[in-house]
């Protein structure tokens, strides 16, 4: 009984293996396979050898991103039968990167990513030092920095830090050259003022201007004493002229080119047009107006709706009228300061003399009535403005060309401008010649201001 028991047994046991051996197998090359990133994926390629499987009845299901790392499978399926393997993407490429040497001072750390820029890698990568270096001699060490990625790729490069004795400048400041004020204006002395130090990232200075009188005519000096965290510091003076009301301000040399450009004579057909060119270089412009054509002066108020300047031009523009007399000079000034306020809801203080405070037609009507004129105007609470600048469009050049010509000419070699164009009715080559003039003036680097309180004025002198 036993022994036919222990017969079956191998029997059974035999069978078995022998069914077993029967079953479909696939041998793969490895357990599993690692591939770089952008690899070509090959699933026949993994395959060592096949056990009762038929080749051309394999269906294989390639769940493989070779773009993107990470962990995936490919499925092998044989009828009912189906065998995985498993694929990693790796990166095995090491980061690339560039050095930046640097200069600190004696014993401050430093950040290893200070040292390095433009890391390239597809994982995510970590900068550190080869190994600790204190920097507490003054000379120049050659570091070694390694960038890692997350599959522990490593890049070596050397860089340099410079190891200075300590910081010895004090900051240095910008935007204090000399202003000009007239008597009654205010300012802001940091308006413009930027410090910089070669070490401390946040210097700091403090402004005294005790000596500083805005009230009385004179020179003055502001001083701005700068500071770093080492303690370096300085004390720069700054001039600041305060002139008589009735003066001339002047246009700061500080280097930058400004051009004020300004409109006389309108608003007239040809204003919406002026106004849609200055939108498309988006540059904002003074518009000295006048009431001759009062169907426009809608004009007035979409010019200060997109943030152009109105000033006061006269409402008549008739010479003979307005330079007869003070009173009938002043008359017609208010008759458009409320044209202008109708329209915009201010009072503006800005003015430009018909002919400029230079005219001398005035003095066919009334000898000397400028010198009163220019003073009176003052008093009033009113600035006017000249101009350094035309296009000659009051002067009767008549073509495009001359036109823009002529504003070539003019702008030559001026640091600041003050532009003088006429936007009335007759004015059409204006309006064609101004996008020439523009694309000029960018050209030369110019930026565009419009008149405020502290715009230089730009006095002619008067001749009457
Ligand atoms: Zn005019």
């Amino acid at each position: 009984m036993k022994k036919v028991f222990f017969s079956l047994s191998v029997f059974f046991g035999l069978l078995l293996i022998y069914l077993l051996s029967q079953q479909p197998r696939i041998h793969f090359i490895q357990d599993e396979v690692h591939l770089s990133l952008y690899a070509t994926i090959e699933p026949y390629d993994y395959i060592e050898s096949l056990s009762h499987i038929d080749i051309e009845e394999l269906i294989i299901d390639n769940q493989v991103n070779n773009q993107e790392l990470g962990e995936y499978m490919i499925y092998y399926q044989y009828h009912q039968y189906t065998f995985s393997l498993k694929i990693y993407i790796d990166d095995i490429v090491s980061p690339e990167f560039e050095t930046i040497d640097q200069v600190i001072l004696r014993n401050e750390t430093l950040d290893p990513y200070d040292l390095v820029k433009q890391i390239q890698d597809e994982s995510a990568t970590t900068v550190y030092f080869k190994e600790d270096y204190i920097f507490n001699e003054i000379k120049t060490y050659e570091v070694h920095i390694i960038v890692e990625d997350a599959y522990h790729n490593k890049t070596e490069k050397t860089a340099y830090v410079k190891v200075e004795e300590s910081d010895t400048n004090p900051p240095t400041l910008s935007g204090i050259s000399k202003l000009t004020l007239l008597l009654g204006d205010e300012i802001d002395l940091n308006d413009g003022v930027t410090i910089q130090d070669d070490h401390d990232d946040h210097p700091t200075y403090t402004i005294d201007d005790a000596m500083l009188n805005l009230k009385q005519i004179g020179e003055y000096s502001v001083y701005y004493h700068v500071l770093d965290k080492y303690g370096n510091e300085e004390t720069y003076t700054r001039t600041i002229e305060i002139l008589s009301p009735y003066d001339n301000r002047e246009a700061t040399k500080d280097g930058i080119k400004t051009c004020y450009l300004t409109f006389d004579d309108g608003p007239s057909s040809n204003t919406k047009e002026i106004l849609d060119i200055l939108d498309e270089y988006n540059i904002k412009a003074t518009f000295f107006v006048t009431g001759t054509a009062p169907d426009y002066f809608n004009c007035i108020k979409e010019a200060y709706a997109k943030g152009h300047v109105i000033g006061l031009h006269s409402y008549s523009h008739d010479y003979e009228y307005i330079y007869t007399s003070v009173r009938n000079y002043l008359n017609d000034l208010n008759k458009i300061k409320e044209v202008v306020y109708a329209q915009t809801g201010i009072y503006t203080k800005y003015i430009r003399f018909p002919g400029g405070s230079s005219n001398l037609v005035s003095k066919k009507y009334n000898v000397g009535i400028m010198h009163v004129l220019t003073k009176k105007v003052i008093d009033l609470g009113y600035q006017y403005y000249d101009w350094t600048s035309i296009n000659g469009d009051g002067e009767g050049i008549k073509t495009v060309d001359g036109l823009v010509d002529k504003a070539l000419e003019e702008m030559d070699g001026k640091e600041d401008i003050m532009f003088l164009m006429h936007d009335s009715g007759t004015q059409d080559n204006t309006v064609i010649a101004l996008p020439d003039i523009l694309d000029e003036l960018i050209e030369r680097g110019y930026t565009f201001k419009t008149i405020d309180d502290t715009s230089p004025t730009f006095h002619h002198s008067v001749q009457n």
